[in-house]
């Protein structure tokens, strides 16, 4: 799988998921644009073991929750390098409580971030994806948009929703030969399921058929994937990468 000459801006990828997805993109030779919001020393050191890989790319910060951010970091690039060939939308959070306890404040952040993020990202690069006509979009959702999950309704509200975000733009782009697909982990070994007491992971390992939490690794080999040239006949699909927990 290659992407050189390919330019890609992976959103989250200071730690976790896209840390992994950025240097398996650079593995594969594309350039690739790190964003982060506020860890910027860590969003230094995924850059670091891209140059150490012999990738190239930079860091960049902005808020994917803010239109304006958003739209003027994409320009950015283009100016830059002239195009954006890969947007992999995986910046998110999570921030766990029943409905009643919900504050609106919590509902607000969760949307925005996680699912307004995706949109802010998208609406910001297709423009030069439909003038460039070719893209790839892969937009990283999770397992509870389809299980639902007790505590998430924020959170898996506003992933369900990407999957919608992600058809409805496969219909809209497919004509320009944009591919746009989302990525449903399940429990993944990051900072995010880091909180997880060790009962609870290993009620969570018991369900899972192949007996194990999930590598960002895991993860970014399908990313990568699917901004290949072997993946340019699937788009709208919603790829699971659970270990067979939901199937
Ligand atoms: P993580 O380790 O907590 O990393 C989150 C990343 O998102 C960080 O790079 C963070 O940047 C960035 N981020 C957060 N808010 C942002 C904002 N407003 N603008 C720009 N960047 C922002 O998370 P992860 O576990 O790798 O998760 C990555 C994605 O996979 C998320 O969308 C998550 O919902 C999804 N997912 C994760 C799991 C799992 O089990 N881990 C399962 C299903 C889906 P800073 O470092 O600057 O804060």
């Amino acid at each position: 799988m290659n992407c050189k000459g390919k330019v890609a801006l992976v959103t989250g990828a200071s730690r976790g998921i896209g840390r992994a997805v950025a240097l398996k993109l650079s593995h594969m030779g594309a350039y690739v644009y790190i964003n982060y919001v506020q860890n910027k020393a860590a969003a230094q050191e995924t850059l670091r073991k891209v140059t150490d890989g012999g990738g190239e790319g930079r860091i960049c910060r902005f808020d994917v929750s803010d239109f304006n951010e958003s739209r003027t970091a994409l320009k950015n690039i283009v100016d830059e390098k002239g195009r954006i060939d890969i947007l992999i939308n995986n910046a998110g959070i999570s921030n766990d409580g029943l409905i009643v306890r919900i504050k609106e404040d919590d509902w607000n952040r969760i949307i925005d971030t996680n699912l307004k993020g995706v949109f802010n990202c998208c609406r910001a690069t297709a423009r030069y994806m439909i003038k460039q006509r070719r893209g790839r979009i892969v937009n990283i959702t999770s397992i509870v948009a389809e299980t639902g999950n007790a505590g998430q309704s924020h959170y898996a509200a506003a992933k369900a929703g990407i999957i919608g975000l992600t058809k409805s733009l496969a219909k809209e782009l497919g004509s320009r030969n944009i591919c746009v697909n989302a990525v449903a982990p399940g429990f993944i070994e990051t900072d995010m399921t880091a909180s997880l007491s060790d009962g609870d992971r290993e009620s969570v390992r018991n369900l899972i058929p192949l007996e194990r939490l999930g590598t960002p690794e895991d993860v970014a080999g399908v990313v990568a994937f699917l901004v290949s040239e072997e993946a340019s006949y699937i788009t709208g699909q919603i790829i699971r990468v659970n270990g067979g927990l939901y199937m």
